[in-house]
């Protein structure tokens, strides 16, 4: 894919529109409180667009899993929520994708990233989606895309983009 500039704002919303509808067709039972934050002062970036967009959905796809799964431990004590946040800091535009499900235990986070790598049952997952996600982001647009998760307590990932790609 060719880089084009792309408002990541706009890009954010219609992946969530997307996973958020995919999520309510495969799930009935609840829905997941969805939270976005994102900062009005993002410029255009040179990225491209379907394949950040493939991140984010891979990213959200994996965050409403979590929390589905969790509903489905704990019952309706539990109240699902996703939150998606961009943010623009002097060097970094980045993209915040959380979530509080179960978390990612720390021997299983060492390999998420690892193609073929899954926690879930055959016909659930693939493994594929972080590590096309990393090359995505690190090679292909020379960011950065890491993750800081609390067992029991959810699960961010952050990808975070050069600023020079900023259209200015
Ligand atoms: P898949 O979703 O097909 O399993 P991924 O590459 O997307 O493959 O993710 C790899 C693994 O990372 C998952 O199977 C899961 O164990 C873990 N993981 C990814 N995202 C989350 C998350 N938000 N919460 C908990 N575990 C996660
Ligand atoms: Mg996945």
């Amino acid at each position: 894919g060719q880089r084009q500039a792309t408002n990541l704002n706009a890009l954010v919303e219609e992946s969530l529109r997307l996973a958020y509808h995919g999520e309510q067709v495969r799930n009935k039972e609840f829905q997941a409180t969805l939270t976005t934050k994102l900062d009005p002062g993002l410029e255009a970036m040179q990225v491209v667009p379907q394949d950040l967009s493939r991140v984010l959905l891979n990213l959200l796809t994996n965050a409403f899993y979590a929390v589905a799964e969790k509903r489905r431990q704990e019952g309706e004590g539990f109240q699902p929520e996703v939150c998606v946040q961009t943010q623009r800091t002097d060097k970094h535009v980045c993209i915040r994708v959380r979530d509080n499900g179960n978390g990612i235990p720390a021997a299983v986070r060492e390999k998420i990233f690892q193609p073929f790598f899954t926690t879930k049952p055959t016909g659930e997952g693939t493994g594929l989606g972080l590590s096309l996600s990393y090359d995505i982001v690190t090679k292909g647009h020379g960011g950065t895309l890491s993750v800081e998760s609390q067992e029991g307590q959810g699960t961010e990932f952050t990808i975070c983009l050069p600023a020079e790609e900023s259209v200015s």
